[in-house]
């Protein structure tokens, strides 16, 4: 299975909402051909225009508080990340996603719904091979108080740290190499975060409009969860930080080999490091498969991804 691209066996619909519009959203996974990608069909709502938008890293709009793509001006899908950490996390490598509005919903604020809903429709195996982009040498960004890089390492793997001056969270750290098992088991049920004192703010800039209990942990000004059912995981906050850094790398195009380390990230650094390996080709190679890790060359990859990538780039 590891060496062929895949994609979903029959559509899978979400209904939900935005987390940063508040507003409803349908969102339907379509099954697609090989070389297709993760290619969002948005239809604006406000305008009705439709465009497609490649999940690449040439889409990206912007990270401030979720990853964006296309242009933030016109058309463009808001919180792409906890669907997009799903997707690659069990193998899904081409599928249309139809949306009718500029975000992804926002379901239970974690990936699991995702998962469960690909889980239970299941893969075909697609007659063409897997790429996988292999880090050939460390690649590091610094950020202020924060870091990120990519090293070399036989398989896919996240060390994630968090740092916060907030006795709840305090220093976190997940360590642990990426299957779809772990992700299923470890990941994909964390819940992204907010503090109560900068909701105010959030929703004064129009952010955060759809945020609720249902969706996000929410830690009070003493310090604790707001939520009655409390935390999932003990350490759910740095769970959820590698969750959103899988759903970020995604934008790679293909499964990347190595190991991402980062210390006090996000979705701004996560892109930065990500731009910084891409854009030194002495940092990665291309190889087809992670059975027999063929070498080809990045003019082969070019050439076969171009029709995927034309339709989406803006
Ligand atoms: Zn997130």
């Amino acid at each position: 299975m590891l060496g062929y691209q895949t994609t979903i066996k029959d559509k899978i619909e979400f209904k939900g909402i935005g987390v940063h519009s508040g507003l409803p959203v349908c969102m339907t996974l379509l099954p697609s051909e090989a070389n297709t990608g993760i290619v969002f069909n948005v239809t604006c709502p406000k305008t009705g225009n439709v465009e497609d938008i490649g999940a690449n890293f040439n889409s990206i709009g912007a990270t401030d508080l979720c990853t964006v793509l296309g242009n933030p001006e016109k058309v463009y899908i808001a919180t792409v990340e906890h669907l997009m950490a799903a997707l690659r996390a069990l193998n899904v490598d081409n599928v249309i996603v139809e949306v009718d509005a500029n975000e992804v919903p926002v379901m239970d604020g974690s990936s699991r719904v995702f998962v469960e809903a690909v889980k239970s429709t299941g893969l075909t195996m697609l007659a063409a091979a897997r790429c996988y982009i292999r880090v050939n040498k460390p690649i590091r960004v610094d950020m202020g108080a924060s870091w990120g890089e990519f090293i070399p390492f036989n398989g896919t793997r996240y060390e994630v740290e968090i740092d916060f001056d907030c006795e709840l969270i305090g220093r976190q750290s997940y360590k642990g190499d990426l299957t779809a098992e772990s992700f299923d088991k470890d990941l994909s049920g964390a819940r992204t975060f907010g503090f109560m004192k900068d909701v105010e703010r959030l929703w004064a800039a129009g952010f955060a409009l759809g945020s609720s209990l249902e969706n996000s942990i929410v830690i009070g000004d003493d310090n604790n969860v707001i939520n009655p059912e409390g935390l999932r995981f003990k350490d759910e906050f740095v769970r959820h930080k590698t969750l959103d850094a899988v759903g970020d790398l995604a934008l790679a195009g293909a499964p990347i080999l190595g190991c991402y380390r980062s210390y006090r990230g996000g979705h701004k650094l996560n892109s930065l490091v990500l731009e910084a390996l891409l854009a030194d080709n002495r940092a990665y190679d291309f190889v087809e498969s992670n059975v027999s890790q063929t070498r080809v060359s990045h003019n082969d990859l070019v050439a076969v991804s171009a029709p995927a990538f034309a339709a989406s780039l803006i």
